[in-house]
């Protein structure tokens, strides 16, 4: 009989499919007693599962490409980190030893342990953390489930089935849906958790608290998630597939429309010229922007190639990564982001010291790389390397003071002075740009004009930094606004300052490829958009629709707007009378 089960969606799109139910209880735990002769082997079967779990995680993280390796390659390392824990193991294995317990008994305790003691913190971040520890210990349990039934990885059957669980892990999210999974239903969560954001840049619907659907849904029952009106429905009746059709159908048409405007110029609706450029941390990356007409490569993220080697990536290492980029764009601009490690950016090359107590307001970015020289002068030697294959410039991520851009300027022309005397080939120019992420740097731009040669705006970290709002912190979700009149206030600021001394700005944080937010920045007065691949064509289609003239006018009254919700309720008017 058809049911219809309410939820939030936190990625839109719907999707029809065979039910998978994923119960967090779905590890049998035998609680007797184990016999002493046992117990070596049971300690060795425990060690076994980590390993696997552990091969799991770097396989996870392998499998990843372009920005999904970096929103998620930092859940993965957190996880792995949590797997090493001595404290956790050794606690395992006292159990088994002194206890008798059963691995899977062991594991269970502990899990109810740690996350009972996450749950009695006062910190909300601190207290989601205990999801993590639900997540990992799910890992090991299920690595133990696969040894005793020798029971194939049930991923490769998951092709064309809709996940429910109570709630799911960002890695684990992008390996299902690489895994043909078409749809997510989770009981808990909230939209603005990471795995939600994921599953938006996967195009892969999922709802959120949806409450009763792991006792009442069985495994391959019918359902149809429906990220329009926020509901799953079970044995959907012919209105509910007609309305699924409909959505299909519109769907297609929708994507074969954007489909045209690969490679159309980038217009606003009056015939304003803006260009957009792509966010990119992989070859690939860069050969997909240039198929859908990007002007060049806004943001190259260089941070994927130290997280994903042991060691740190050596400079020829690091050349030819850089260097495909440079073949990838094809003759046009390059825009290299030395290292941004630090904060939320897990470190699996040990750079970052691990007892920061602020680790966001802390040594990262610049900052790290001015304090690790030698490390910093690999990275300089090899982007200049790379600079005689094309137009290639070079930003600095978390600048406060013009002297930081200052030193590493003096850092590339000596690096450069070497390479030339080793004999390699360096252009006598290089354009060296400073990101504006942190208030000072926005505040005090025209002492950052004098030294840079171009700007990028971070409004992913101006933003956390002007609001005070962490912005990782799902529980901070709804503080943490990008349209908040101060933020706006700042972009108004940079962008003019930008243009009033003739140097390019672009903004390269998450609204650039947000159709949302289009009106918005070109209100502003942005004309250089900076995005993932995947967001090119509907973002240049919302800017098609943008009147500049008129949202220019706009521009005062959004300055003097008291809230976000005044900021899209101004532009809503101006969107209605179009
Ligand atoms: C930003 O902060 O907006 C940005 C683009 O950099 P990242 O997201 O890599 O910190
Ligand atoms: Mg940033």
């Amino acid at each position: 009989m058809r049911r219809a089960f309410p939820g939030n969606a936190a990625a839109p799109g719907m999707a029809l499919g065979r039910v998978r139910l994923e119960r967090p209880a779905r590890f049998s735990v035998d609680s007797s007693p184990l016999p002493d002769t046992e117990v070596d082997a049971e300690i060795a079967r425990l060690e076994k599962a980590f390993a696997a779990a552990h091969a799991d995680l770097a396989e996870l993280r392998r499998k990843l490409h372009g920005t999904l390796a970096r929103e998620v390659g930092e859940f993965i390392d957190a996880h792995a980190q949590l797997l090493n824990d001595p404290d956790l193991r050794e606690g395992l294995r006292a159990m088994i030893r002194k206890g008798h317990y059963r691995a899977e008994a062991a594991l269970k305790a502990q899990r109810d342990r740690l996350v009972a003691v996450f749950d009695a913190m006062d910190d909300p971040y601190l207290r989601s953390r205990g999801e993590d520890v639900g997540h990992v210990i799910a890992r090991v349990q299920s690595a133990l489930a696969r040894q005793a039934s020798n029971e194939e990885k049930k991923l490769a059957t998951r092709v064309g089935e809709i996940l429910v669980t109570d709630s799911i892990a960002p890695g684990e999210l992008a390996h299902l849906a690489s895994h043909g999974i078409l749809a997510v239903v989770s009981e808990s969560g909230s939209p603005y958790s990471h795995s939600a954001i994921l599953a938006r840049s996967m195009h892969l619907p999922m709802l959120v608290n949806v409450t009763g659907v792991l006792d009442d849904l069985r495994d391959g029952d019918l359902a149809l998630v429906d990220g329009v009106r926020g509901e799953v429905v079970v044995h959907p009746a012919a209105q509910d597939l007609a309305r699924f059709r409909t959505w299909q159908r519109d769907a297609l048409r929708e994507g074969q429309r954007l489909a045209r405007l690969a490679g159309a110029e980038t217009r606003t609706r009056d015939g304003h010229p803006l260009r957009i450029f792509a966010n990119a941390e992989r070859p690939d990356d860069v050969e997909l922007a240039r198929n859908l007409g990007a002007a060049g490569v806004g943001l190259y993220r260089t941070e994927s190639l130290f997280l994903s080697s042991a060691g740190l990536p050596n400079e020829d290492e690091q050349f030819n990564a850089y260097r495909d980029a440079m073949f990838g764009a094809g003759g046009q601009p390059v825009t290299i982001r030395t290292l941004d490690l630090g904060a939320d950016k897990a470190d699996s090359a040990g750079l970052v010291e691990a007892s920061e107590p602020n680790p966001a307001l802390g040594v990262r970015g610049v900052r790290l790389s001015l304090r690790q020289p030698d490390v910093f002068v690999t990275q300089l030697r090899a982007i200049l390397r790379a600079s005689c294959y094309g137009p290639l410039r070079i930003l600095v991520p978390m600048i406060t003071d013009a002297a930081q851009l200052v030193e590493v300027r003096r850092l590339l022309n000596e690096c450069a002075r070497d390479l030339r005397t080793e004999g390699h080939e360096i252009p006598d120019q290089f354009e060296l740009g400073a990101m504006i992420e942190v208030p000072a740097a926005a505040i005090n731009v025209r002492a950052l004009l004098d030294v840079a040669d171009f700007l990028a705006i971070g409004s992913n970290d101006l933003t956390q930094y002007v609001l005070a709002v962490d912005r990782n912190n799902d529980q901070l979700g709804k503080l943490y606004q990008p349209a908040h009149p101060a933020v706006l206030h700042l972009l108004a600021w940079i962008i003019g300052h930008a243009r009033h001394a003739r140097k390019p700005v672009c903004l390269c944080g998450e609204i650039a490829g947000d159709p949302a937010f289009a009106p918005l920045l070109v209100a502003l007065g942005l004309e250089d958009f900076s995005m993932s691949p995947d967001r090119i064509l509907a973002q240049r289609d919302a800017l098609a629709h943008c009147d500049r003239a008129a949202l220019r006018a706009l521009a005062p009254r959004l300055l003097r707007a008291n809230d976000h919700s005044e900021v899209a309720a101004l532009l809503q008017d101006i969107a209605t009378a179009a």
